[in-house]
């Protein structure tokens, strides 16, 4: 039973919304079916199905599935959640890279070496990175989802919000129980329809799915975690992971840092930030590599990393700053590397959604364009900050902090 329990406790449920993970898929929200229900679900399968046809599922395929899917409340209850969350990115790591997390991730390493070894070759992708995405997206393959992955999606394209995206994906879902990768039953998942042990969205499966036990079927939801686990390298390969070099690195500014060069936007080659006086927090030598960012994903009273071309790859998994932190900095202590050094700025809390609205609003009433009110941290809000900040004679760190809002105010 503890192993359930520890999965449980690592399950991260729902994505970090603290910046822009809201929306990874970048649609425009809806407003949603609000009138859901179990009768007008069955009206829109019974519509759809043309549409689904016409996009290359066979009929028989159709309503066979169609008949076993369901409405689910839940699911929707979730999404609309989604949106509000949020969390600080402290709040975030100190469960995705807890030390339980660590130690699995240890034995899960030793306990399929052989496999990883294998993989690790094939796609040129480290295999402490595989084993990181593996221990966040399911904990090790110990908690996968138990939803049905084609009701999620039905119901998610049934309640159109983002009904296209999902339309897409429930094709290519029903495609794969045609084509018979996984039974019917078996094909469960997270109740925003990411599947099996890295948690693959049908699209993802349908471009980077493996069969690397060779088998026929590129499984990625059954106990065997080698399907899944090569499908994941492959997925970094093809986004142009570089083996053996970092994702990024923790490092210390010196105290006249121009903070203007602290954003994603701004690349050096990495002689550069050592001439600028930026040097590992761990002692030692920045290492040679291509060009590099400053990312400081609490503002500059929190933790610096140099981050490298390697930090946008994972970035295609999920794009919130405080995941891609997460995969590299496990990656990293499955190799025996050090903590995270500097201490994050835990007085704070994060942002409600409606007061990332009204700090966009606040700027935009001062004369800084945040690039619109929809309580999404992007760039443009980032920049309007780091403006604001500047013209108040503040630290430039772009970081909108409860303190930040208040000063707003
Ligand atoms: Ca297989």
């Amino acid at each position: 039973m503890r192993a359930l329990a520890l999965a449980a406790a690592l399950a991260l449920t729902g994505p970090v919304a603290a910046q822009t993970l809201d929306d990874p898929e970048g649609t425009i929200l809806g407003t949603g079916r609000e009138d859901g229900s179990e009768t007008g679900f069955r009206d829109w399968v019974t519509g759809f199905r043309a549409k689904a046809l016409e996009a290359g599922v066979p009929a028989a395929t159709y309503d066979a599935a169609m008949r076993g899917a369901h409405y689910l409340p839940d699911v929707v209850a979730r999404d609309r959640r989604q949106s509000e969350f949020t969390k600080t990115i402290w709040d975030y790591l100190d469960v995705a890279v807890s030390e339980d997390r660590v130690a699995l991730g240890k034995q899960a390493l030793a306990k399929q070496a052989d496999l990883l070894d294998r993989i690790e070759a094939r796609y040129g992708v480290d295999k402490e990175v595989v084993v990181a995405i593996w221990g966040l997206e399911s904990a090790y393959g110990t908690w996968r989802g138990d939803v049905p992955t084609i009701s999620a999606l039905a119901t998610l394209a049934y309640d159109a919000r983002r009904a296209s995206f999902f339309e897409g994906q429930l094709v290519q879902a029903l495609k794969i129980l045609d084509q018979a990768h996984v039974a019917p039953g078996a094909m469960v998942g997270s109740w925003a329809g990411a599947m099996g042990h890295t948690q693959f969205m049908p699209s993802s499966w349908a471009e980077f799915a493996q069969d690397f036990d060779g088998d026929g079927r590129r499984d990625i939801w059954g106990d065997d975690p080698a399907d899944a686990l090569a499908s994941t390298a492959h997925y970094l390969a093809k986004w142009g992971w570089q083996k053996d070099l970092p994702w990024g690195l923790e490092v210390k500014l010196p105290a006249d840092f121009d903070y203007d060069q602290t954003t994603e936007r701004v690349k050096k080659p990495v002689a550069d930030w050592r001439l600028l006086g930026v040097q590992p927090m761990a002692g030692g030598d920045l290492p040679e590599g291509p060009e590099a960012s400053i990312l400081l994903p609490a503002g500059h009273t929190g933790p610096a990393f140099l981050i490298f071309p390697n930090f946008q790859v994972i970035e295609h998994y999920n794009l919130a700053d405080a995941y891609v932190i997460a995969v590299g900095h496990l990656a990293d202590r499955l190799r025996g590397g050090p903590t995270i050094a500097a201490a994050w700025p835990r007085q704070w809390r994060a942002l409600t959604q409606d007061e990332r609205k009204e700090l966009q609003a606040l700027l935009a009433a001062a004369g800084f364009d945040a690039g619109g009110v929809d309580g999404r941290i992007g760039p443009k809000t980032i920049a309007a900050v780091k403006a604001w900040q500047k013209a108040q004679g503040l630290t430039p760190d772009g970081y909108p902090s409860p303190d930040l809002l208040e000063k707003l105010r």
